[in-house]
């Protein structure tokens, strides 16, 4: 059976006047229905275009340069208008972008619900009340307004509409980013039950990786474009190879065990611009390994891996 979603290959361009700028360089990844995948790395490294180019949503002047990216084996592109919603579901950090503040959140579930799984409006209204309950909505709610809700209950009723066309993908971009911390488990722990529950397979984006450990199958690490270390979530959490996930995972408090008042170890550095990208290893400015070879040839993926200290190398 082909995998869920299949990328290969996938330059993601932005134009600009003075240069084509690779915002995605080379990505290649595949996903198993009912995993869940993470994408972590800084803001900038290319987590957000990889999901918007899997939902059709790259704008001009960025441009999908070359690859393929598969659902259940057919092109993306083949699904039309189908993809968004119907094929893939999507959550984003402010829940206030996907819901309209001027309806009720029951109507805005149940016309959701209608329209793409062609039920009476009697079904389509049951399966909306069902599916509010499945995401810990009392239905008396069914008539309240968005802005009646707390920002972890707006997520909730976002995730159920995310749902409601019974999409096989959810693509999550920092869904708990903008909620208290006091919050953020349950809303992850909501996510995840409910998708194995659906069977829908997950891609979630998070600069965070407590997030990724308390949450994700299966992790891949990008850096200014390029992925840098895929695995299971918990063989990358216990066992980093790249430098970089090695500094991601020393910056999260509950990852590295220590105490709240010792100060985190930060990586040095930024991420670099896309017009500004260094030669060789992109993160070698920033890397404690550095070497030599690192500052001019860029390391190759292989073995689940892109970095100098455990692969060959590429010109
Ligand atoms: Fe560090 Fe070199 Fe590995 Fe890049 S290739 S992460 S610079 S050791
Ligand atoms: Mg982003």
């Amino acid at each position: 059976m082909a995998p869920l979603l299949e990328i290969t290959d996938l330059n993601v361009v932005f134009q600009t006047r003075r240069k084509a700028l690779k915002a995605i360089d080379n990505l290649s990844v595949s996903m198993e229905a009912g995993e869940i995948l993470g994408f972590v790395g800084e803001s900038g490294a290319g987590k957000s275009v990889t999901g918007a180019a899997i939902m059709g949503l790259i704008d001009p002047p960025g441009y999908i340069a070359s690859g393929e990216i598969k659902l259940k084996g057919r092109p993306v592109a083949d699904y039309g208008s189908n993809l968004r919603g119907k094929e893939v579901g999507m959550i984003f950090q402010d829940p206030l972008t996907s819901l309209n503040p001027l309806r009720t959140i029951g109507d805005q579930l149940t016309e959701t619900i209608q329209h793409n799984l062609d039920l009476s409006p009697t079904e389509a209204r049951n399966k909306a009340v069902a599916g509010l309950g499945e995401v810990g909505i009392d239905p008396d709610r069914f008539h309240s307004y968005p802005h009646e809700f707390s920002g972890g209950m707006r997520q909730r009723v976002v995730i159920a509409l995310a749902l409601a066309a019974e999409p096989d993908l959810i693509i999550a971009d920092e869904p708990t980013t903008a909620l208290d911390v006091s919050i953020q488990a349950q809303v992850l722990d909501l996510l995840r039950s409910v998708c194995q529950k659906r069977r829908a397979s997950v891609i979630l984006i998070t600069h965070d990786m407590g997030v990724i450990s308390q949450t994700t199958d299966r992790v891949a690490v990008l850096y200014a474009g390029r992925m840098m270390e895929i695995g299971s979530t918990s063989d990358v959490i216990k066992q980093p190879r790249h430098p970089y996930t090695k500094g991601l995972i020393a910056s999260t408090p509950v990852l590295d065990h220590v105490s709240v008042d010792s100060t985190l170890p930060q990586i040095p550095g930024a991420m670099p611009s896309l017009d500004a990208l260094p030669d060789g290893c992109r993160f070698h400015p920033r890397c404690g390994d550095c070497k030599p070879r690192c500052r001019t040839i860029i390391p190759v993926f292989e073995d689940q891996i892109a970095c100098h200290l455990f692969t060959g190398a590429s010109a």
